[in-house]
């Protein structure tokens, strides 16, 4: 048996300057703990943050709206503000695990979620990003569920949040405070591809806490859709999603974004795709052709080459249906 240290953190800087390397923040544990049990995480010491004032959600001056890192996904997915103005984050949220993971699990916590990739859950197996240097068991092994975009000779493991894939497409600042005080971070810089480091996960510093997620502007007048594709309808992560979000200026698409989940190393954002969109007819041969953009990179592994046609029909779906709702003016519930 591993012992540990437990304490609570009582203010931020409290959490940001106490904390050592091998210490790890729990927020609702519903990863870290489940990991610590595997043996795959080995926190000398556990930072208990649930009692930090980070549970806001607020409209700034300059209409973005900022999320407290320890709003539960429950929070967040029924809050009036997320449901009328960011509808796929709301869809995404509860399209995610369970009703009690997601009273438990924080934003903040879903974020710096871990792969689900089974070799990184196993220490007995290969695995560079648990383990660097030890190999990767899923380049040639059951490889099912994998990455296709992204992926390096060291490292092939999804990414699995749908949360990130919304917030990947809505766009996002990262607030976080740590020992040198507080900076911001791009939300499609903080996830890292793995290349040749997969164990260095995101852009965070030893001791430095997220303390708000921060969307930008909603897009208007504009509809949207998250589509997420699995193996059975409740309770399983993607094996391919598409996050996506378009204003129409008549006929024709005024801004886009898509993201993709279930199919990259980190969130995945598509721009190439979406220049695509932009100016032109709101169709299918418009959708198809964005489809084939996102996914021209794709590079499939041995049991998962079904995962680019699938991920290219959750493009062109989440596109159709996004298009039908800003039709209507994007009058949308945010419920899945
Ligand atoms: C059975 C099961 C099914 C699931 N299905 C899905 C699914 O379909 N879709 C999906 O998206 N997710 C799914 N999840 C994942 C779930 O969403 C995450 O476990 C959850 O969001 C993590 O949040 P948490 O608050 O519990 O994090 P914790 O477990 O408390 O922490 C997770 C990690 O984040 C770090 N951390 C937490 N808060 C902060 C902070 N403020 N600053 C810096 N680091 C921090 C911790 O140190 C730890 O490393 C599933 C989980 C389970 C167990």
């Amino acid at each position: 048996m591993r012992t540990f240290a437990y304490s609570r953190a009582d203010s931020v800087e409290h959490a940001a300057h106490q904390t050592t390397p091998t210490a790890a923040f729990v927020a609702g544990g519903t990863t870290l703990l489940d990991l610590v049990k595997l043996d795959v995480m080995r926190p000398s010491e556990l930072v208990d943050i649930n009692t930090l004032p980070l549970k806001n959600v607020e409209w700034l001056d300059d209409g973005r709206l900022q999320i407290g890192a320890l709003v539960t996904n429950t929070d967040l997915a029924h809050h009036p503000e997320v449901k009328q103005h960011y509808p796929v984050l709301s869809q995404a949220l509860l399209a995610g695990a369970s009703t009690q993971l997601r009273n438990m699990a924080t934003t903040a916590g879903n974020v710096m979620q871990r792969t689900r990739c089974p070799y990184y859950r196993d220490p007995a197996a290969a695995c560079n990003r648990r383990e660097p240097g030890s190999g990767c068991d899923a380049r040639h092994g059951l490889n099912r569920l994998n990455a296709v975009l992204g992926g390096s000779d060291a490292c092939v493991a999804v990414h699995p949040s749908d949360m990130c894939v919304a917030m990947a497409a809505i766009g996002a600042t990262l607030t976080l405070s740590g020992p040198q005080g507080e900076r911001e971070v791009a939300f499609q810089d903080f996830h890292r591809l793995p290349g040749d480091t997969p164990h260095i996960e995101h852009d965070l510093a030893d001791g430095e806490l997220i303390t708000a997620i921060t969307l930008d502007p909603p897009l208007a007048p504009a509809g949207s859709y998250y589509l997420k594709l699995r193996d059975r309808a409740s309770y399983e992560f993607a094996l391919a999603s598409t996050a996506a979000q378009l204003s129409l200026d008549g006929e024709m698409i005024g801004e886009a974004r898509v993201a993709l989940g279930g199919v990259g190393t980190k969130p995945w954002r598509c721009p190439e795709a979406e220049a695509a969109l932009v100016g032109q007819p709101a169709e299918m041969a418009t959708f198809e052709r964005a489809a084939d953009i996102a996914l021209g990179g794709a590079t499939p592994l041995e049991h998962n080459a079904f995962k680019i046609p699938l991920a290219r029909q959750s493009i062109i779906r989440a596109l159709r249906e996004a298009t039908r709702l800003a039709r209507q003016g994007g009058k949308q519930e945010g419920l899945a």
